[in-house]
């Protein structure tokens, strides 16, 4: 049998899907937490030749968007002078846009060039994040527990995105976000599999439109619910008149320590 990567209890065979067009995948579901999973990845490096795939052509709209819900989120419900990191930043698109805002934020990925915000990476040892931040990258894990340590390590709060699989499973050809043609995507979460990784480390779960967050801060969810609703008509608009953006800033700051001294 094939142990959960999740809970470690034993996964049932559901499906079997063509993966790049060439590999016969196997996956397993776990009756026990909600987790699915493909067997043993063994195509990773052939789905990594590109980091981002050719395909993603909502990567500009979805940072614009999860920015907008973001900077809500640390207004009203953490402490917006901290320090941030978004975790696995790509390009480092989010975080350049949330330093316009104006929120402290680095970005840190080992495997992608960071273009967008050069001069504010994070390092991997760094800690006393407010929170950290963590797109499209769940459904990307081999061991998704010993990764959310790892985020747990820069802050007790963390953001992130998953579309959460429905139950039961769909099959292979009814749910997009299997991404069989790039497959880059190895394990989905019910939204139980979820709580049960934030119930381990003593965290609620919550979520906030289509993020999620892991935090140790008590929310009520129904001021979740409410900054959501408003965040539409005019609390994104209302953050960005707050908060002196970065942008200026950054660009002297950067200037300053180009200088030859
Ligand atoms: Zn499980």
């Amino acid at each position: 049998m094939i142990p959960c990567r999740v809970c470690s209890g034993e996964t049932e065979p559901v499906f079997e899907a063509e993966v790049l067009r060439r590999h016969r995948v196997r996956y397993f579901h776990c009756p026990a937490c909600g987790f699915l999973a493909t067997e043993e990845p063994h195509w990773l490096p052939e789905a990594y030749a590109e980091s981002i795939t050719l395909q993603d052509t909502g990567l500009v709209q979805r940072n614009l968007v999860f920015a907008d819900e973001v900077a809500v989120l640390l207004y009203f419900f953490f402490d917006r002078s901290g320090k941030f990191v978004d975790y696995g930043g790509g390009t480092g698109l989010f975080t350049r846009l949330m330093r316009d805002i104006g929120f402290d934020f680095r970005t840190y990925d080992p495997h992608t060039p960071n273009v967008h915000a050069r001069g504010f990476e994070a390092r991997p040892e760094e800690r006393g994040f407010e929170v950290v931040t963590c797109f499209e990258s769940f459904e990307h894990f081999v061991q998704p527990p010993a990764e959310l340590e790892k985020l747990l390590l820069m802050s007790r709060n963390v953001v992130f995105s998953t579309e959460l699989l429905p139950s039961p499973p769909p099959r292979p050809e009814d749910w997009w976000y299997y991404g069989l043609a790039h497959g880059q995507h190895i394990g989905f979460y019910e939204r139980r599999t979820l709580e049960h990784l934030a119930g381990r480390h003593g965290l609620a779960l919550r979520s906030f439109g289509p993020l999620h967050l892991m935090t140790e801060k008590v929310i009520a969810p129904w001021k979740l619910r409410l900054a959501r609703k408003l965040r539409r008509r005019f609390l994104s608009r209302y953050v960005r008149r707050r908060l002196a953006g970065l942008t200026q800033g950054d660009h002297d700051l950067l200037g300053a320590r180009g200088r030859p001294s």
